[in-house]
């Protein structure tokens, strides 16, 4: 059995079986136009056709764990279990401003390992199949049809590192984007990475239009090898040279999420040494205020006073540094993203005990 939407294995099968090619053409109208999930529904299709894919695809391969909301219903929540009973996360956001951002998971669990994210004390279980990825964005196209609502954006900030399951990332960027598929706008995409150098490099080459937000979270190597292990393979420098590159090369600007966690990475004085590293480059800075939720067994990292992360924001706007402070949706149904799979796939509390653990993309 493979996915429906493993197109090369399903155009095979129809070509073994002796169907024309414009057979597949219906089959893609069927499943991303008409959104049909029921290959018996699929009712442009002969019916031995239907049998064939009923015998030998399967439409989707996640079945949904739970489905929490908040309670401005702005936040749904889903946690998501494979095939091989791995648990995942994707959350639809509803913006106020009318759009819909779907936030998905493309590993399970993540092997970056940083100090203050829940998802790093899974470590990387395994990656996602790039159908799995597909099959979150159909779950929630579907659940988006329900309230009469489209959606229009898509963030790879949920279980990952996306860039280290590059393959997979791309063929499923690739579904997203076709025409005769999702035909979802690929400056509608962000890629969230913590800073894998050589991706960023090939991400520039194939998805030009993509955006892409880099983890930053430390103006310095000396903080962010700290709380960022992935800064002893790449140093900031590495990674801010392949950044100007990228930035030469698609034209776009990068948003740098940088957490604010009292203490560690809100010195005042790195105010100073982030303007030295942004003034100059096509940046947004995004302020993520740390939030500990509900998984926090211990007091090892605290948020930052809400008052100096609007200083920082204010002495980055006079270098004219664009930046937001994200507001966290959906804090009251789940804290942090991460935390609800981080439980089901059996991390102990106890061996947490006396760390405090976030989300930082
Ligand atoms: S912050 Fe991102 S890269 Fe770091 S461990 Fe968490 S999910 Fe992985």
């Amino acid at each position: 059995m493979f996915s429906i939407h493993d197109d090369i294995q399903v155009i095979d099968l129809l070509e073994k079986n002796g169907y024309k090619k414009f057979r597949y053409g219906q089959l893609e109208n069927a499943l991303y136009k008409n959104f049909l999930s029921d290959f018996e529904e699929m009712n442009t299709l002969p019916k031995e056709i239907r049998n064939l894919l009923t015998e030998n695809c399967f439409y989707t391969s996640l079945s949904i764990h739970s489905v929490t909301s908040d309670a401005e219903w702005q936040t749904t929540k889903f946690l998501l279990k494979t095939a091989d009973e791995k648990m995942i996360e994707m959350v639809i956001m509803r913006h106020r401003s009318g759009r819909n951002t779907l936030c998905v998971s493309c590993q399970v669990g993540c092997p970056m390992g940083c100090s203050f994210c829940a998802t790093g004390k899974l470590g990387l279980i395994r990656n996602l199949e790039f159908y799995e990825i597909i099959d979150q964005i159909m779950l929630a196209v579907h659940h988006l049809e329900k309230e009469d609502k489209k959606l229009r954006n898509v963030v790879f900030m949920g279980m990952w590192e996306p860039l280290l399951n590059y393959n997979n990332v791309k063929r499923a960027i690739e579904i997203m984007c076709h025409q005769k598929k999702l035909d979802l706008s690929s400056r509608r995409i962000t890629i969230s990475s913590c800073g894998v150098v050589p991706w960023i490099r090939k991400l520039a080459e194939d998805f030009p239009q993509v955006s892409l937000a880099i983890s930053l979270h430390a103006p310095n190597d000396t903080t962010r090898k700290k709380i960022m292990p992935v800064t002893e393979t790449y140093s900031l420098d590495t990674l801010m040279e392949a950044l100007d590159e990228y930035v030469k090369k698609t034209n776009k600007r990068v948003f740098y999420e940088y957490i604010m966690i009292a203490g560690v990475t809100d010195k005042l004085e790195y105010i100073d040494e982030l303007r030295k590293l942004l003034s100059w480059r096509l940046a947004h800075v995004n302020f993520i205020p740390y939030n500990p939720g509900e998984w926090t067994l211990g007091d090892h990292y605290q948020p930052t006073h809400a008052v100096i992360i609007k200083k920082f924001q204010e002495w980055l706007e006079q270098e004219k540094i664009p930046s937001t402070i994200r507001h966290t949706m959906g804090d009251d149904i789940d804290a942090a993203c991460g935390q609800l799979a981080l439980k089901e796939n059996g991390v102990s509390h106890a061996t947490e005990k006396g760390k405090s653990i976030s989300r930082g993309k």
